[in-house]
């Protein structure tokens, strides 16, 4: 017996908007990271699919800027319809997973189930007027932030070795946020979110915290990394960590050195669950985005 495995975090959507060929994710092809071969053969049953905008900022690759609302929800769209277009073209094979019921049908079935999730909230408009639209269209999970800022909050510059304390809280609109997406049933996602933001988002929400794509501070210690004590708060929540396989986030030196040993990966699944429980480690992967 197999046992059906959920990825995190990938930015299939992201690269498939930049080379076109998005029918290559349904076929399979030797570009990129992730595709529905692949899934299969690694019995990969369902993944969370990230709309990242791109920063256009080439000023600060440790902290860009902030990017226009309008921008990110046109990039946003793009990404979706990408989705969309995959879901239709691939005869049930792949599908948009809008309820848990949804969710189990894929990892007791033979479809692949794609969670829609955003990575940073600019698309959702300053005052939320996009929220309830791209629920219908599917999406279910949202990091507040990437590594930059917006009108909810500060995400956590990329700095090496930094604590991820790098900056305010979440603004009076993030903690808005908060709460629609609480009440909608979006998961929210703790990846890119500084220190002061996680600690304001864990103490208002009422949902399990999930991070992820994001290892443990205290084997790399890269601001994007999680504290023990932050660790500790998701497995209280009764969240998740999805373990990153990004070099610099596991290497201890934190070079982006793509001759890394995976045993740095299973260094970290041994120390999140030795530390917090197996029940709270996940594969999070960002497969196509490190
Ligand atoms: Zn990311």
């Amino acid at each position: 017996m197999t046992t059906p495995t959920i990825v995190g975090h990938h930015d299939a959507l992201f690269r498939l908007s930049l080379s076109g060929d998005w029918d290559d994710f349904l076929k399979g092809s030797e570009d990129g990271q992730v595709d529905l071969q692949r899934a299969r053969e690694a019995n990969v049953s369902a993944s969370f699919f990230a709309c990242w905008p791109e920063s256009t900022d080439d000023g600060d690759e440790a902290y860009p800027s902030a990017i226009e609302v309008e921008d990110a929800v046109t990039s946003t769209r793009a990404m979706v319809e990408i989705l969309l277009d995959l879901e239709s073209a691939s005869e049930g094979s792949l599908q948009i997973v809008r309820s848990l019921d949804g969710l189990r049908e894929c990892l007791s079935g033979d479809c692949h189930g794609a969670v829609l999730h955003f990575e940073g909230a600019e698309a959702l408009g300053e005052n939320l007027e996009y929220l309830d639209s791209w629920y219908e269209q599917g999406l279910r999970s949202l990091g507040i932030v990437w590594s930059r800022p917006n009108a909810f909050g500060h995400g956590v510059p990329f700095l090496f070795p930094s604590t991820p304390d790098t900056g305010p809280g979440l603004t009076s609109r993030g903690l808005e946020l908060v709460k629609a997406c609480n009440s909608l049933g979006i998961m929210l996602d703790v990846s890119h979110l500084n220190e002061a933001g996680f600690w304001d988002l864990e103490a208002l929400t009422d949902a399990p915290i999930v991070a992820t794509h994001s290892n443990a501070h205290a084997l790399c210690p890269a601001s994007r990394n999680l504290t023990d004590d932050q660790l500790r708060a998701i497995a209280e929540s009764g969240g998740l960590v999805g373990i990153n396989f990004s070099c610099s986030d596991l290497r201890s030196d934190g070079e982006e050195d793509p001759d890394t040993s995976m045993g740095l990966v299973l260094e970290q699944f041994d120390y999140v669950a030795g530390l917090i429980g197996v029940d709270h480690v996940a594969l999070g992967t960002d497969l196509d985005g490190a």
